[in-house]
């Protein structure tokens, strides 16, 4: 006789398609587990471009595609209004482009008519001499431009409040837990959970559940290997340079030299540009950006914006798209949909389920559908209430003023922490009598940092690179990380063998993601900080990739 298994759903996979199917599940009442190799977020999600937007560029082929993303951008608007932020985009046109203003605008009277879904405006035409008022980033080389209207997420914040909401609503999440082993029935074979091993402390549990769903994104093909099931994606690779502060007021469209649509576009304290699109047969954890990928992008900026090379970058970004497999397509052309597999009738695989592709501006309907299907499947009658119920800190908004004197803050900081935790700011600040920013360049408070090691979950100092944006601004965590790692280990009772490690392991955190996206002065100097940085601190002594067991 089998036992009853202490979850009905394990979910496999902390990016925000799994953080959205844990809340959606624990909201319906299912017992639900969630399990993260990393930190929460830390796949594709958070080196995405951030956007809640239709895809212009999807309308052509995959309108459906367009459709859901802009109606889900709304519903996230509504339950996350605080942590959301609209990006208005300018498309210029070159006189040499192959495709002319009149057609461009016919796509974008097609696009208009989705923008009220995600409360847009419509797209508006301006001469050359409007759009260089308007931009003076902009090349005065242009035909024209034209105006059209997307919104920006904090993607890992938007993975945290889901996941957030899903543990106060009876969920169990376990962050550096790795699934390495599905539990199978003897005689059925059917899945019944998973083997995890928390990767910090190496010790091994076992989550049993009546259905499983692996949630891995581009890892997903790996884990349903584990249960003998084929699961082809086409992964494909996309960078982002990240450059200090804001390049341009508004997003700027630019074109790589094979036509593709990129952008460069301001998010949060800094400006990111991108992406690329490229077919990718490596190793998933170890990812890199090469000079090429560098040099596409500059070059595409380059034709838009023709000082670009005058801003510093700060950092790059890699991730890989878990699209869906086609063969015989560009990459760009490939479709942005999802699919919610049942592996029991498809595979004879029965408890073990996928969600897999899709975009973050649709993860709430796509975790809808994947949790209608998998509580039909375990016989519950619950509706989804995700698309109206607020996610933590969405109920109200935030009084920045009063934020601002009771905790003499000054307004960047205050709004900060607003932006990011919304109706709950008050209660986070007051972690600290006199909260204090701990770095000039992102103004991170000590007060946030300590808030969320103690009640979101936070186990390393680099969790919090996505956790609070520590070691985002320009210092790259030379001016921050010292500080950040004494605030955890008196929130997380480290020694300071243990405090040692953590920053160091995020110093080198940061120069892996410095070093590759710099060249001549810019890397020479970064060089020198670096060494300045290490030298000079007594937290710098141990080398990265020893942290001490807890
Ligand atoms: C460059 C780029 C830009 C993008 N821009 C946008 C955009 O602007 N707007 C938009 O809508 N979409 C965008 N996307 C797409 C979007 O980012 C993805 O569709 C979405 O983030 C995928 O989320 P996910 O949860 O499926 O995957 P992930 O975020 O990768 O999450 C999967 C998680 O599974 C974990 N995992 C893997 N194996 C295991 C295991 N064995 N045990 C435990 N955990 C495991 C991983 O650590 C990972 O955190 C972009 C994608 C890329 C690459």
């Amino acid at each position: 006789m089998s036992r009853t298994p202490s979850f009905q759903v394990l979910v496999i996979g902390g990016g925000i398609n799994g953080a959205g199917v844990a809340r959606d599940l624990a909201m319906r009442g299912v017992r639900v587990a969630l399990v993260e190799k990393g930190e929460l977020g830390g796949g594709t999600t958070w080196a995405s471009s951030g956007m809640i937007h239709g895809g212009l560029r999807y309308l052509q082929n995959d309108p459906e595609v367009t459709y859901h993303s802009c109606l889900d951008s709304g519903a996230i608007q509504r339950i996350a209004p605080h942590l959301i932020f609209r990006i208005p985009f300018l498309m210029p046109v070159f006189r040499e482009d192959p495709i002319g203003p009149e057609l461009v605008e016919v796509g974008l009277e097609m696009y208009d008519r989705y923008q009220p879904l995600k409360n847009g405006r419509p797209h508006t035409r301006l001469t050359r001499e409007q759009a260089l008022r308007l931009e003076p980033a902009l090349s005065p080389r242009i035909d024209c431009a034209f105006t059209l209207d997307e919104w920006g997420v904090d993607a890992a914040r938007l993975v945290m409040l889901n996941a957030l909401d899903a543990a106060e609503r009876g969920a169990e999440v376990h962050t550096h837990h790795e699934v390495c082993e599905l539990i199978r029935e003897g005689g059925t074979g059917r899945v019944r959970g998973a083997r995890v091993r928390d990767r910090l402390s190496g010790e091994i549990r076992d989550l049993e559940a009546e259905l499983t769903l692996n949630c891995t994104g581009p890892w997903a093909s790996q884990l349903a290997a584990l249960a003998g099931v084929e699961l082809r994606l086409r992964p494909a690779k996309g960078i982002h340079l990240v450059f200090e502060r804001r390049v341009s007021d508004a997003a700027i469209y630019a074109r790589g030299i094979d036509g593709r649509d990129m952008f460069m576009f301001p998010h949060e304290q800094n400006s990111m540009a991108g992406t690329t699109d490229d077919d990718f047969y490596g190793d998933l954890d170890r990812m890199e950006v090469t000079e090429d990928e560098i040099r596409y992008v500059l070059q595409a900026m380059e034709r838009s914006i023709p000082g670009i090379r005058r801003h510093r970058i700060l950092h790059s970004i890699a991730a890989v798209r878990p699209t869906l497999y086609d063969f015989g397509s560009y990459e760009d052309d490939l479709s942005r949909d999802y699919a919610v597999i049942d592996h029991g009738p498809r595979d004879g695989v029965p408890g073990f389920w996928s969600l897999a592709g899709g975009k973050l501006a649709a993860y709430r309907l796509m975790a809808e559908d994947a949790c209608d299907r998998l509580c039909t499947a375990l016989g519950i009658e619950e509706p989804c209430r995700t698309a109206t119920s607020p996610l933590p800190g969405g109920d109200e908004a935030p009084d920045i003023g009063a934020l601002t004197r009771r905790f003499r803050l000054d307004w960047p900081a205050a709004l900060r922490v607003g932006f990011r935790h919304g109706s709950r700011s008050g209660a986070v600040l007051a972690e600290r009598p006199e909260p204090r920013t701990l770095c000039a360049c992102e103004p991170v408070t000590d007060a946030e940092l300590a808030h969320v090691a103690r009640y979101e979950g936070v186990r390393r100092l680099t969790d919090c690179t996505l956790r609070v944006r520590l070691g985002l601004g320009a210092c790259q965590g030379a001016g921050c990380a010292g500080a950040a790692g004494e605030v955890l280990a008196e929130a997380l009772g480290w020694d300071a063998k243990r405090t040692a490690a953590e920053v160091a392991e995020f110093a080198a955190e940061r120069w892996r993601a410095v070093a590759p996206a710099l060249s001549g002065a810019q890397l020479a100097a970064m060089e020198v900080h670096r060494a300045v940085h290490r030298g000079a601190r007594p937290w710098s002594a141990p080398e990265p990739g020893t942290v001490s067991r807890p």
